[in-house]
């Protein structure tokens, strides 16, 4: 063994869903979008003088922000954008969860936070979803030194409407609480209009699932002035020029477009819908999902078994071998002519079996 090794940070990272170079793949593992990004972003793209590049980009995003700011209809001090929503939660982990006390966050959620945790050694705690998988509110009333909650949560699907959300903050004054609205798009209301009752909401959105941006890495967090400050004195200490001058241009670009944006959710919410009852049909079940994925399992063929055939058949969704969910499947809504693939698919499986 190499004698540097005893001074190596142990972690165990978090493992991403399969990006296949293999273009014929139905894609429907990692939640992303079906439908190209803005049209003018394309034509952005087409146009880019790569001169630009020979300078940094502005540390302070101010172009990006002041759009979001605008969309959103808050102070152009109360946003604060990042590499994607898993660099902004990152920062906000770093930023916020600095007390002795654990940090609280659902037993089946998105895998990455007890990483983070982990690697900042964040104490942590991970109250049980019910049998419904719903999260219980009482769990958030325990010492806590902050709290994450992805509304609506991933990969159980589940939105919990704003009287959940503002339960939580009211009963945690004197703990940052960090809803996660990576989905919050293709469900109900964001918790936005919280903040001018609570100063301990911090709002986390990306750009990755309604707006086809996943490879642009665009997140933003939304807060009162002092908490988005605090994230960027920490961003600032770790890398000041996150964000490339394309990913702003981009970013802006996407923003300004809200009658594609509100087009294509709609279409995904569609096809979505559908897919409940195509699946139902066919002995699938699972919650009612309000994001742009369904969480199902199979009335008798285990998940595992149903993941790997598809795989053979080159559709790909994401499964997770994890205790109470290692029968369910993750399924990201796709195109309608993809989502007839997965169904005739599905359908052979079930009549070889
Ligand atoms: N939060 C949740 C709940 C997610 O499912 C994801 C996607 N894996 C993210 C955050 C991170 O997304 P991104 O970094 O692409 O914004």
């Amino acid at each position: 063994m190499n004698l540097w090794m005893s001074n190596v940070r142990k972690v165990t990272p978090y493992v991403a869903g399969e990006q296949p170079q293999n273009k014929n793949v139905v894609k429907l593992n990692t939640n992303e979008n079906p439908y190209p990004p803005a049209p003018e972003v394309q034509e952005l793209m087409d146009n880019y003088d790569a001169d630009i590049m020979r300078k940094y980009p502005d540390p302070d995003v101010t172009k990006l922000v002041n759009a979001l700011a605008d969309y959103h209809g808050v102070g152009h001090d109360q946003v604060f954008v990042g590499v994607g929503s898993d660099d902004v939660i990152s920062v906000a982990f770093l930023t916020f969860f600095a007390s002795d006390k654990p940090i609280l966050f659902p037993d089946i959620t998105y895998a990455f936070y007890p990483v983070w945790a982990d690697l900042y050694r964040i104490p942590y705690r991970t109250p049980a979803v019910d049998a419904d998988f719903r999260i219980v509110a009482s769990d958030y009333e325990q010492e806590n030194g902050g709290i994450v909650i992805p509304n609506p949560n991933a990969p159980t699907s589940i939105y919990e409407g704003l009287d959940f959300i503002e339960g939580i903050l009211k009963k945690n004054p004197s703990s940052m609480v960090i809803i996660d609205e990576a989905y919050v798009d293709f469900a109900g209301e964001s918790a936005l209009k919280l903040l001018e009752c609570y100063d301990n909401l911090l709002i986390v959105r990306t750009f990755s699932k309604s707006r086809s941006m996943a490879g642009m890495r665009i997140g933003y967090a939304i807060g009162r002035p002092e908490a988005i400050a605090a994230m960027n004195s920490i961003k600032a200490s770790i890398n000041s020029y996150t964000m490339s001058h394309i990913a702003i241009d981009t970013g802006v670009a996407s923003v300004n477009d809200d009658a594609y944006f509100k087009k294509t959710v709609a279409k995904i919410v569609e096809t979505r819908e559908n897919a409940k009852k195509r699946l139902k049909e066919i002995g699938f079940s699972g919650p009612d999902s309000q994001s742009n994925f369904l969480f199902v399992k199979h009335e008798s063929i285990p998940g595992g078994e149903i993941f790997k055939k598809l795989r053979e058949k080159n559709i790909f969704v994401r499964y997770f071998s994890k205790p109470r969910i290692d029968d369910y499947l993750r399924i990201t809504i796709g195109t309608p002519e993809e989502m007839e693939k997965l169904y005739t698919a599905l359908q052979e499986i079930i009549s070889e079996r």
